[in-house]
């Protein structure tokens, strides 16, 4: 979500005339979008903003901007901070150039939030979102030939542990005539992979001339696009609706990538009540069960927070068991951070101390590495076909490398990443790899 945004707004910046700089010292905006779902996260850019604050020392015409979701949840108390001169949340930013101009011209703050952020967003503001989406969301793609594309923005989940409804305000989902437009303009400039984006995107739902469209029905008119090869969507909020449709479309579509990221959170009953998720740790390992027989060899991947207010060691052995019985190809792991705002910060005490928080993420992360371990050993020997994306940012010890025949980086269908050495005009573009060595994240291999 946060990166579709930077995507959208540099591409905005770009046609208002700005360029992108890679030294913070010479630029003339700085600009940060940020999470708010984490502590950590807010942190490292409170960091950021000090270390801006020297920069304008010596450069006080500098502007710094912070958009996103810390913006609108911090409002003007961030705007107070000395280095910061815009502060614009996630609903504005149709107006970052805007605002850009003014704090140039007039050398004053400017702050664009929204003021009643859990009401429905108005008609108004879902307009001027979707046509700067329609008019940034087809250029400077993130990574070369592929791009992300939102089917709904908001939430209206409100787990109890999560600030995402409180930033990013109502769920609002995006018209299927928009989205199709978006992603035939995507196809036409030689995009191959789509990614469609919601926080609950499974439960997508449009009503339009007497029917009412589902992400499945998204991914069905997609597949039939010219041009586009790999469909994927996330993240999926465990629920019946529309699951067994969305995984027949997975089975049928060759171009619907067998990944499926829905996290659990916790496989205790009790906590996941606590964390307002609807659904037991038996109804959720149901639907895996359901998706692994409509979508066989189908990659599954899940989230888990340990140290919830209230978790015990039975509770936490209860998600332990829930993973080993998932067999997840991989989890993303996060240790409770209460949220200002939120239910489960107003009503419960973070009671796990933080050491035992940091044992539970530790013995999980273990669990989970076995399995991802064991499941990437199934590659051996085999070949998969990979979307490669560019270099490879880590050097990997086993692959040398020459200048012509650098180390690349691509995925697979179901979300592997693989490592191997090919010719950087590869980037972009398939490629077929056979796997020599596997490690439980990364597979490494030779092109074919
Ligand atoms: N919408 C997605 C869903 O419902 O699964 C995920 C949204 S959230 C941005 C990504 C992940 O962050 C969640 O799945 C959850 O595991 C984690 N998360 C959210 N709030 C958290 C909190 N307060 N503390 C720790 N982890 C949190
Ligand atoms: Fe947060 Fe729950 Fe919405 Fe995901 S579904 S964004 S965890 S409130």
């Amino acid at each position: 979500m946060n990166k579709l945004d930077t995507t959208l707004v540099t591409s905005a910046l770009k046609k208002a005339g700005f360029s992108v700089t890679a030294n913070v010292k010479e630029a003339d905006v700085v600009l940060i979008n940020t999470c708010s779902v984490r502590e950590h996260a807010e942190q490292r850019v409170l960091s950021h903003l000090g270390h801006l604050k020297h920069i304008k020392k010596s450069r006080p015409d500098m502007i710094v901007g912070v958009i996103g979701c810390m913006a609108q949840r911090l409002g003007d108390k961030l705007l107070e901070h000395e280095a910061v001169n815009i502060v614009c949340g996630p609903t504005q930013i149709p107006q970052i150039a805007d605002l850009l101009k003014q704090a140039f011209e007039k050398n004053e703050k400017r702050l664009a939030i929204t003021e009643k952020i859990l009401q429905k967003t108005s008609e108004m503001q879902n307009q001027a979102l979707e046509t700067f989406e329609s008019a940034h969301g087809i250029e400077d793609k993130y990574i070369p030939s592929q791009a992300f594309v939102r089917a709904m923005r908001g939430c209206n989940n409100f787990c109890t542990y999560c600030i995402v409804p409180y930033v990013r305000g109502p769920e609002v989902c995006r018209p299927p005539e928009a989205i199709i437009e978006q992603i035939k303009r995507l196809a036409s400039i030689g995009i191959k992979q789509v990614t469609l984006l919601g926080q609950a995107v499974n439960s997508y739902k449009y009503k339009k001339d007497g029917r009412t469209w589902s992400l499945a029905d998204l991914l069905d008119a997609a597949s039939d696009i010219h041009g586009i090869e790999w469909l994927r969507f996330v993240t999926s909020c465990p629920s019946e609706e529309f699951f067994d449709e969305i995984m027949q479309v997975m089975a049928d579509s060759p171009k619907v990538c067998k990944y499926l990221h829905m996290p659990a959170q916790s496989g205790s009953d009790k906590i996941l009540s606590a964390m307002n998720r609807h659904y037991s740790a038996v109804s959720y390992l149901e639907l895996l069960n359901r998706a692994r027989a409509a979508v066989p060899r189908i990659a599954i991947a899940g989230d888990f927070i340990v140290g919830f207010p209230g978790e015990t060691e039975d509770d936490f052995q209860a998600t332990v068991d829930l993973l080993k019985t998932a067999r997840y190809r991989n989890s993303f792991i996060f240790k409770y951070s209460p949220r200002p705002g939120t239910t489960a910060d107003k009503r419960l005490q973070d009671t796990v101390p933080a050491e035992v928080k940091q044992k539970r993420i530790v013995e999980l992360l273990a669990a989970q590495e076995k399995i991802s371990d064991e499941l990437s050993r199934d590659f051996l020997d085999k070949e998969v076909k990979v979307l490669v994306e560019g270099l490879s940012k880590k050097s990997h010890r086993n692959i040398t490398g020459s200048p012509d025949n650098p180390q690349l980086v691509g995925r697979t269908a179901t979300d592997y990443i693989v490592v191997f050495n090919g010719p950087m005009s590869l980037a972009g573009r398939f490629a077929k790899v056979k796997i020599i060595k596997t490690s439980p994240l990364t597979l490494f291999g030779e092109l074919i």
